[in-house]
């Protein structure tokens, strides 16, 4: 039913037979089959060098959502599984293992994956642990702003789907990609600790820094080497820091305050406001339950955070109701100029929803400062950036992780091509492929994001009307609907819409 991410990078190993020719003199050392690895049991078995150095093909430093589908990634592969891999990070969540009881109270911080990451994540096995443990579906979205100008409505039959995404708890995710790990043979090995330094050697040139291992010492004394870094180290990547990746970017104004609430009925539907500080989106996460992702100015998220529950319960209900401004009208003037557009939407005679109130807070209050930052490369020789380490976006479109997946899956492809040939994996050529592949899309994605939050920095008369355009041509113009769907799921590389 989806498309697999990162399908684009095809097995071109006619092209990388030619590579492999032009690079055969600057192979890396070869790094001896670990046997170190971490049983299922969660017993570490410890291979070390004679020098007490410990070496890997792969050292992923930061195992969070990105470098663990990573890992699982390179383990689903025949090539890429015989690969030596170390994942570095103390999170204790990477080695807590099991599954997440129905009891244990719901995580705030939760990500909507799109129908391409699904897929991605089916692909590499670890979705069936996702489907076992606390998700939810969802196919109808209603987006709305508090001017009462306009709404759009979406359904996931207008793009012939059927959900336009998934709301998964972050543990909830990050545990099957653990389980997924687990129950894979690989040959890898959960380091946890936290990467404190790394030499690239950059006084050499890049052909000399090719023929070297690039060398971690970690916090707690102990030393890596590998031919290849995976900086997936968050957004305030510590790898990115260290190879001296430059990026560009701006903290926003904006914190966002997330919560998990509870409903009398079921939610089946996201829902996504835009107030004048900022959106406020509710999202389905199961049964009665659904998560709140608030954006305003750091002020007023510490008032939000500091009211009762009570309050701030009041707060969220008024906010997705009629608070700040009147819901919008339909059959108004501008309703009537666009309705001549002949459209197929199954959405479009769906009229505006008041989203189900919330009776209480179920979970506790978190609050997220927001940024955007894009690393100018993401590739250098031995390192590679993937995921927020490489580029941190606005929550508006929940899009964070997804393009994290992309980049996950892109990588272990090319990895993939690069092993099949032969050539070193830490090789700066290769890893361009991967960052060809990957930084324009992400690139979009991000400029996108940033174009909705500024258009909604404005309260003025001429930018309501173009915002309220907007939101029109999205409900009644049927295909523009359909592509921002497709893009929104992951499915469709650019925002580039065909009339069809
Ligand atoms: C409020 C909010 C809502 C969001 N909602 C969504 C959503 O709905 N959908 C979506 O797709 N995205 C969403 N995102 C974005 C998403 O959470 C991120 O894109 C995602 O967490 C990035 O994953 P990552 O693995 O790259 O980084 P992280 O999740 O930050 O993981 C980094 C890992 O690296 C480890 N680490 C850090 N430093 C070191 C070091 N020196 N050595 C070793 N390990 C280290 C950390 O312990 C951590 O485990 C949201 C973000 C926010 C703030």
């Amino acid at each position: 039913m989806y498309r697999v991410i990162g399908g684009k990078v095809n097995a071109d190993v006619s092209q990388l037979r030619g590579l492999r020719r032009f690079f055969c003199n600057v192979t890396a050392p070869e790094v001896s089959a670990s046997n170190s690895y971490m049983h299922s049991n969660g017993n570490k078995v410890e291979n070390q060098s004679a020098n007490g150095i410990q070496q890997y093909d792969i050292a992923i430093v930061g195992g969070g959502m990105v470098g663990m589908a990573l890992a699982c990634s390179l383990a689903s592969s025949a090539l890429t599984k015989k690969l030596s891999v170390a994942i570095i990070d103390d999170n204790p969540a990477l080695t807590s293992g099991g599954w997440i009881s129905k009891e244990e109270p719901p995580d705030p911080r939760v990500s909507t994956i799109t129908p391409a990451s699904i897929s991605f994540l089916k692909n590499i096995g670890a979705w069936k642990y996702v489907e076992k443990q606390r998700h939810a579906y969802f196919d109808k979205m209603q987006v709305w702003d508090y001017t009462g100008l306009g709404y759009t409505r979406y359904n996931a039959r207008d793009a012939n789907k059927e959900v336009l995404g998934c709301v998964v708890e972050n543990k909830v995710l990050q545990r099957s990609l653990s389980l997924c790990i687990q129950e894979k043979d690989f040959q890898k090995t959960v380091l946890p600790s936290r990467l404190a330094s790394m030499a690239l050697q950059s006084s050499m040139s890049s052909t000399e820094m090719d023929s070297q291992l690039a060398k971690l010492e970690l916090a707690d004394g102990s030393n890596v080497v590998a031919k290849l870094v995976v900086g997936a180290d968050g957004g305030r990547s510590r790898v990115r820091e260290l190879a001296g990746f430059s990026s560009s970017g701006r903290k926003y104004p904006q914190n966002a305050i997330i919560c998990t609430v509870e409903h009398s009925l079921p939610n089946y539907c996201a829902w996504q406001r835009f107030l004048p500080a900022g959106p406020i989106a509710l999202l389905p996460v199961g049964e009665n339950f659904s998560n709140i992702v608030w954006t305003m100015s750091p002020k007023e998220t510490s008032e939000c955070k500091a009211m009762s529950e009570d309050d701030f319960v009041k707060a969220v209900n008024h906010a997705l109701d009629n608070g700040f401004g009147p819901h919008p009208q339909s059959n108004s003037s501008i309703d009537k100029i666009f309705s001549s557009f002949k459209s197929d939407s199954v959405s479009l005679n769906e009229s505006f929803e008041v989203p189900p109130k919330a009776v209480k807070l179920a979970s506790e209050r978190m609050v997220f400062p927001l940024s955007l930052v894009h690393t100018d490369t993401y590739a250098k020789s031995r390192v590679v950036l993937i995921g927020d380490a490489a580029h941190t976006v606005h929550p508006l479109a929940g899009q964070g992780v997804n393009l994290g997946f992309g980049d996950a899956s892109v990588l272990s492809k090319v990895i993939s091509d690069g092993t099949a040939v032969g050539i070193d994996i830490g090789q700066l050529s290769l890893l361009r492929k991967y960052e060809a592949e990957r930084k324009p899309a992400n690139f979009m994605m991000a400029t996108i994001l940033d174009g909705v939050q500024k258009a909604y920095s404005f309260d003025l008369g001429p930018f309501n009307a173009v915002r309220a355009a907007a939101f029109h041509g999205a409900q009644y113009i049927s295909p523009l609907k359909k592509n921002i769907i497709l893009y929104a799921s992951g499915e469709q590389r650019l925002p580039f819409f065909s009339w069809n």
